[in-house]
């Protein structure tokens, strides 16, 4: 059988990564999500594939679970930044909204 090439390699890699998400953000077991997520992201790791900005959005990366809007997860607005504060491990993940800022007329 051939050796696959580095490119082909991130295709595979990128179609099972986003089967994995597609599963963890279906599923209503926390547990496969969470191991769903955790090998999703050590894939994008290993073969230096990118996850998409809105899907970084929807998990926790310290503890891997899914936020879901009202349970887990408290979303604070700060002056340039979107702050998730993840209700299972206390942690907190932050994402800048500078670019929607500037758009909006004043
Ligand atoms: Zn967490």
């Amino acid at each position: 059988m051939r050796r696959l090439g580095k490119s082909e390699k991130k295709i595979i890699a990128n179609k099972r990564i986003n089967y994995l998400f597609k599963l963890a953000f279906k599923t209503h077991d926390k547990e496969l999500a969470k191991r769903a997520i955790k090998t999703a992201k050590s894939l994008s790791t290993r073969f230096r594939v990118l996850i998409s900005k809105n899907i970084k959005r929807k998990f926790c990366k310290y503890c891997y679970t899914v936020f879901n809007s009202a349970n887990n997860v408290k979303v604070r607005i700060k002056k340039n930044l979107v702050e998730y504060n993840c209700l299972g491990c206390g942690k907190k993940s932050r994402f800048p909204f500078v670019k929607e800022k500037s758009k909006k007329p004043k």
